[in-house]
């Protein structure tokens, strides 16, 4: 009988052991890029909160501000890098038989580090969605505001879910899959209060996965980790991996 609790040693052993492993993310893993999270210090713009303005209400209620919050955060997006939580990721799924990354970001940080099976569940703020027919284009720098479609010319969106929309049904069945076979659930970067997405840490908990979390901070999510990383997402991804991925 052993009953110490498992420890960091251990995370790093069934990580790098796991032939199946379902990653989900959030904003903290582009925090060190320098994308704002919703929650942190930075997630006031114009004295709106974050979560007021990415909602179908606030786009009803003033499309133009909504679109300029986009603009803005599209502008950072452009600016930035994938760090090396991003790589460390990227390189994870390369050494892995059965690898899924589940992400709320909306920031394709992702995938430009490399990422290929990638599920963006909130969408993806590079790109407009027609209100009209649904086309998807993706922005350009300094594009028009709003932006409208250039199949049918109605006005465009973001191409994002906002709170209180559904997620993209595919994308979502695909994390339910991911999860419930893991061996090895890895909950990077997330506050894990916005749902459904948190309820794939569950889960994979519930199925026995071993469930590593990585964040400076205690969520919802921690009561169901095996093991907990209080640390950001690259020191995190550095403790688990090593130096030779990063
Ligand atoms: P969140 O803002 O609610 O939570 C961020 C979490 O990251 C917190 O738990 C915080 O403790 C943690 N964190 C802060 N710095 C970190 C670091 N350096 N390393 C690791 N963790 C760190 O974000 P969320 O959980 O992703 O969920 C909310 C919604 O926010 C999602 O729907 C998402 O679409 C949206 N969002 C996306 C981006 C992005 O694409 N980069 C940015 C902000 C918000
Ligand atoms: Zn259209």
């Amino acid at each position: 009988m052993n009953d110490t609790p498992p420890t960091r040693a251990d995370a790093r052993r069934a990580l790098l052991g796991a032939s199946r492993i379902a990653v989900l993310s959030g904003a903290g893993v582009s925090a060190a890029s320098g994308v704002p999270t919703f929650r942190g210090p930075d997630g006031l713009w114009r004295n709106h909160r974050a979560q007021d303005l990415a909602t179908p209400d606030a786009y009803r209620r003033d499309p133009l501000l909504v679109w300029e919050w986009y603009q803005m955060r599209f502008h950072i997006i452009a600016e930035v890098e994938p760090n090396a939580a991003h790589v460390a990721l990227a390189e994870l799924e390369t050494r892995t038989d059965d690898f899924t990354l589940v992400t709320q970001n909306v920031d394709g940080l992702h995938e430009r580090a490399g990422s290929q099976n990638l599920y963006e569940l909130h969408g993806n703020l590079t790109k407009s969605r027609c209100e009209a027919c649904g086309y998807l284009e993706s922005l350009e720098p300094d594009f028009p505001l709003p932006p409208h479609c250039s199949r049918c010319g109605a006005r465009a969106r973001p191409n994002v879910v906002w709170f209180g929309e559904m997620l993209p049904q595919d994308a979502f069945q695909a994390g339910i899959d991911a999860f419930g076979r893991a061996e090895v659930a890895l909950i990077i970067g997330t506050s894990a209060v916005v749902e459904p997405a948190a309820s794939l840490g569950r889960l994979a908990a519930r199925e026995g996965a071993f469930v590593i979390e990585i964040n400076p901070e205690q969520t919802p999510l921690t009561p169901f980790a095996t093991v907990s990383l209080r640390a950001d997402a690259v020191t995190g991804m550095k403790q688990l991996l090593g130096d030779n991925v990063l």
